[in-house]
């Protein structure tokens, strides 16, 4: 018999009673963490569990990488869960892509620089039951996000959504509120060979052999209509699939490239932006390749020699107390208002360091070359689409905004979007001027974004305004984390050595 929860959901607060009695003394419960809101959604969850007939749950959280990881949760232990989370390894932390660890959690020194990582100890995911989803592809399965928390309550400081919240809040604090639009490109395969073969095993620090890949489609062709009709099993499988997730999915279309696809997600709060930029990415891998493709985020995967994969991030502030728009210019012939260029300002000023977020990996720096359509320098122009921010709007119009096409569509959302806020907030106090937009975004004597991920660490170590706003201890953190990614690459000798000097020398 399932247990129907028939009390009308409440609302929050006002004389509403939303948690229910199963919710008290758990840990939830005992360190305040959660709203009414969220107590009332997750009496919602027990209901719609039961009407749906959910028999399983994935309780995730974001990882530094941007990764879901989580425990699948069996329809009895749920109650349990959301009344007090549920724990896993800290070290999942501290490691690289690869998943090697960063830091020595096994010695009495870990490095990180924050109590509670020795020993891979427990941190707890805490569910955030507004996020709570049916999968439409997992049969009778539910998937809700999780913040992450130490046994004894603290927050873990290298959570990401709490990353993210704690700019938003400082945003906050200067009246502002951000609203978020992401375009994501990425590339979309057949899989021409499933098979798990021992060759395709990873080992932390040296994982396996990617998978077999044919192209789509043929490429150079951008918004072509007949090739994406070629493409509609997946464009019907995308719909479907992230309809139901309740994504606000605007667009699907044809890139340029060969096997290239875009869609855009409507403009939302950025925390809401982040949450749906996670889930997109994860339900497009899981339902291409429930379906016989393989969909990669990657910047610029083998195959994709002119069109690389960016992820254009849409952004504008608004006032938090009447919800009016500020980046709209008002007097004379000037698109951006005094705050909407200081902000732009300071997306330049901080241009390298916030690429150690944009681009986080080793691949997206192949990104960054001229003509491609990608910004391959630290420029701003109106409506041009080869600088690194592209002003859209008109004097006056309600919907001026910035589109940093800086980032590639692996980056860690909240990390993304909490680096625009660090850099464009230090433009607004500050009160930093752009300088003139530019006509000639690939001219060869503008500053360069940085060239390596290397470059990226260097250059967010160094910059003082990330670290007051992050902490040092998040910075060396992220910093120890990516050099550890960045020197086994180097390390690695490659195909392109071998060619170039193996018969050569
Ligand atoms: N693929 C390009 C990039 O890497 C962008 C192409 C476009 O403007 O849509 O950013
Ligand atoms: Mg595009």
């Amino acid at each position: 018999m399932r247990s129907v929860d028939t009390r009308p959901l409440a609302g929050g607060g006002n004389g509403a009673r939303p948690m229910l009695a199963a919710d008290r003394g758990g840990f939830v419960d005992r360190h305040g963490l959660w709203t009414d809101k969220q107590y009332a959604a997750a009496a919602q969850i027990r209901r719609v569990m039961d009407e749906v007939g959910i028999e399983l749950v994935r309780f995730a959280f974001v990882d530094q990488h941007g990764v879901l990881r989580g425990k699948t949760i069996t329809r009895d232990a749920v109650p349990g869960v959301l009344r007090s989370g549920v724990t896993a390894p800290s070290s999942l932390m501290l490691k690289d892509t690869s998943g090697r660890s960063a830091f020595e959690v096994f010695s009495g020194e870990t490095g990180v620089g924050v109590d509670g990582f020795s020993g891979a100890g427990d941190i707890v995911l805490v569910p955030d039951p507004s996020t709570f989803r049916v999968l439409p592809w997992a049969p009778r399965t539910g998937w809700i996000l999780c913040d992450l928390r130490f046994p004894d309550g603290r927050p873990v400081p290298f959570c990401p959504r709490s990353i993210l919240r704690g700019q938003l809040d400082r945003l906050a604090a200067h009246g502002f509120e951000l609203t978020a639009g992401p375009e994501l490109e990425f590339h979309v395969f057949k899989a021409t060979d499933g098979a798990m073969t021992l060759e395709r095993t990873n080992v932390p620090g040296a994982p396996g052999k990617p998978a077999e890949v044919e192209a789509t489609s043929a490429g150079s062709q951008l918004l072509h209509e007949e090739s994406l009709d070629t493409l509609d099993e997946v464009v019907q499988l995308l719909h479907d699939g992230l309809t139901r997730l309740d994504l606000p999915l605007r667009s699907i279309e044809m890139e340029f490239g060969p096997s290239q696809m875009e869609i855009t997600l409507a403009p939302t709060d950025a925390m809401q932006t982040a949450d749906n930029v996670v889930l997109a990415r994860s339900a497009i891998r899981q339902i291409c390749r429930r379906n016989g493709y393989h969909a990669t985020f990657m910047a610029k995967p083998v195959g994709a020699a002119v069109a690389s994969t960016g992820w254009h991030l849409h952004q504008s502030l608004r006032r938090l107390d009447n919800g009016t728009p500020v980046f709209p210019g008002g007097d004379g012939d000037s698109v951006l208002s005094s705050v909407g260029s200081h902000y732009l300002a300071g997306l330049l000023e901080h241009a390298s360091a916030a690429t150690a977020f944009s681009t986080p990996t080793v691949n997206g720096y192949k990104r960054y070359a001229p003509y491609s359509l990608a910004p391959d320098a630290i420029v701003w122009g109106l409506d041009n689409k080869g600088a690194m921010v592209r002003v859209v709007g008109r004097c006056g119009d309600p919907n001026t905004r910035l589109e940093n096409r800086s980032g590639e569509p692996a980056a860690n959302p909240y990390f993304y979007l909490a680096a625009q806020v660090i850099s464009g907030l230090d433009g607004i106090v500050r009160g930093l001027h752009p300088g003139a937009p530019t006509n000639d975004p690939y001219e060869p004597g503008a500053q360069r974004l940085p060239r390596s991920l290397g470059a990226a660490i260097d250059a967010l170590e160094a910059d003082e305004v990330f670290r007051a706003a992050l902490g040092t201890e998040v910075v060396e953190w992220y910093s120890t984390i990516k050099r550890a990614e960045f020197a086994r690459y180097l390390g690695y000798v490659s195909d392109w050595e071998q060619r170039e000097y193996f018969g050569l020398f």
